[in-house]
């Protein structure tokens, strides 16, 4: 620990030229991880150039067969190096390690072998068509990359997130500039060498540090030199970087924030709903996108779930993540931990009945330094305060009691968001019927989180534009064209 994070440009580890540095500290001690570069607009510059260079030529004109084996191999080098991906996003994100071995490093691998497999597999369209001379014409599809594509990253699963774009993007042929969060730079680095190892060849992956406006982030989506842009993060950056994308018309992906709802119906399995609940509320730290910030819970039940809930919240064990036992880590900064200790303090202001937690919790030695809080429960506030309608991100949820189907759809669409929805009931009819009336990208009935790499991820409203996942993500990572031949 301790050591220098740098830039991963055309195959090599650079400082970079803007001499400016900026410290990643561990969330769980505060203590510094690394001294990360900042990049530069020449090296941004230098990135998307290399970029550019590599699609036109080695990447570009490499078989799609021998491509998609050297994705196959990054993912089994990834593997190989297992505990060094492990270490390096643990000590970025604090994470349980429990959570980071099951989730973040076998996702990150598997981004990169799902995407070579689709990619080859994926049939192209074809029309016949007459033609008044009665010769008769055909027409066929053919996808070609879309050149250099920006990834623009967020903290909350470094690895995961970062790969399930990548992946797609290499596998289409582009290649990319990723900027990693600047919370969570390591992950992103490490894999350069990965591309080195098993022979990708330079320039196809880059990687530039810094933050968003006037710093890398910025430099990289304005970048003319660059084709289309896939961001994962908030929803006010994603306006800002849907801003940029405008100035040259290009495509944007954009996976965003939300306020996702948990509905529980009184004929739910009340076992299920309430695992589901715990991992939905509390996974992460709280930190995921698609997590529940909003339980809404049919009146019989109620009052049993709500203790159910506070029990199981209760018996999370927060720790440090070399802890086997520990089941919620550290929020991401001491800035994200003041932000959502503002949204504890505006739930009590407005009202709230407090279950449990609501504050910081007492940790031992150099914990103490860490960015600690408490799983917390509220219940008992309108539909308009603010922890019911704004994205906490942290380890909490509301608890609202509801009456009929009717009232809790509309209760669960009335949010500017609309990323997930998890939904717990016996009754399939309802399943069908309220998954397809939430206006959300994604519905989990009876589970949460529960992925399979083919289907389309995404988000409505504000919460996101475009589908990415299986084929879908072939949308965004290539471009379409039309061969029409006359006979
Ligand atoms: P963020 O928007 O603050 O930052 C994300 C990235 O954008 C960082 O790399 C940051 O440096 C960069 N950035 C910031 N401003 C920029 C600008 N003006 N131009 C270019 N780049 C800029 O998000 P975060 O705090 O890292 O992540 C948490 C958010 O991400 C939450 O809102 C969460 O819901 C969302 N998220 C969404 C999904 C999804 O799939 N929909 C998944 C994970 C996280």
């Amino acid at each position: 620990m301790g050591g220098e994070t740098v830039q991963f440009i055309n195959g090599q580890f650079v400082k970079g030229t803007s001499g400016r540095t900026f410290d990643n500290l561990s969330p769980e001690t505060g203590r510094l991880v690394s001294v990360v570069h900042e990049a530069s607009r020449q090296d941004v510059d230098a990135a998307v150039k290399a970029a550019r260079a590599a699609v036109d030529g080695p990447w570009g004109r490499m078989p799609l067969a021998r491509r998609c084996e050297l994705l196959h191999a990054v993912a089994d080098e990834i593997n190989a190096r297992f505990d060094d991906f492990l270490e390096a996003e643990i000590a970025d994100t604090g994470k349980p390690r429990s959570l980071a071995s099951h989730l973040d490093i076998p996702r990150g691998a598997a981004n990169f072998k799902i995407f070579a497999d689709v990619v080859k597999n994926v049939p192209s369209e074809f029309f016949q068509f007459d033609t008044p001379d009665g010769a008769g014409a055909l027409n066929y599809a053919l996808r070609v990359p879309k050149g250099v594509v920006a990834v623009v990253c967020p903290w909350n699963l470094p690895l995961l997130l970062m790969t399930w774009k990548v992946g797609p993007a290499l596998a289409c042929g582009n290649a990319v500039v990723v900027k990693p969060s600047e919370e969570t730079p390591s992950t992103a680095t490490l894999l350069g060498e990965v591309m080195n190892k098993v022979g990708i060849p330079a320039g196809v992956y880059n990687v530039v540090h810094g933050f968003g406006p006037d710093s890398a982030g910025e430099f990289l989506t304005s970048h003319p030199g660059v084709n289309a842009i896939t961001f994962t993060g908030e929803t006010r950056t994603g306006e800002a970087i849907m801003k940029a994308a405008a100035t040259g018309i290009r495509n944007i992906s954009l996976e965003l924030g939300g306020k996702n709802p948990a509905i529980v119906f009184a004929d739910a399995d009340l076992d299920a709903a309430i695992e589901g609940t715990l991992r939905s509320a509390f996974a992460n730290c709280g930190q995921v996108c698609l997590g529940t910030e909003r339980v809404y819970v049919q009146r019989p039940l109620f009052e049993a779930f709500v203790a159910r809930l506070k029990a199981g919240a209760e018996a999370l064990k927060i720790g440090p993540s070399s802890d086997p036992a520990t089941t919620l880590g550290p929020l991401i900064s001491q800035e994200h931990r003041a932000k959502v200790l503002s949204y504890y303090k505006k739930a009590m202001d407005e009202g709230a009945t407090l279950v449990t937690g609501g504050g910081v919790p007492d940790m031992p030695g150099d914990l103490a330094n860490g960015c600690w809080v408490q799983p917390t429960i509220w219940t008992g506030l309108p539909d308009e305060a603010a922890v019911v309608r704004e994205e906490v991100f942290g380890p909490c949820c509301h608890i609202a009691p509801f009456d009929t189907e009717e009232e809790v759809v509309a209760r669960a669409n009335d949010t500017p968001y609309g990323l997930g929805c998890a939904l717990w009931t016996r009754d399939l009819a309802r399943a069908h019927r309220v998954a397809a009336a939430v206006n959300v990208g994604l519905t989990w009935v009876n589970s949460w989180f529960l992925r399979d790499l083919r289907t389309p991820f995404g988000g409505a409203r504000q919460s996101g534009i475009g589908r990415e996942g299986g084929v879908h993500s072939l949308e965004f990572y290539t471009e379409l064209r039309n061969v029409c031949i006359k006979l």
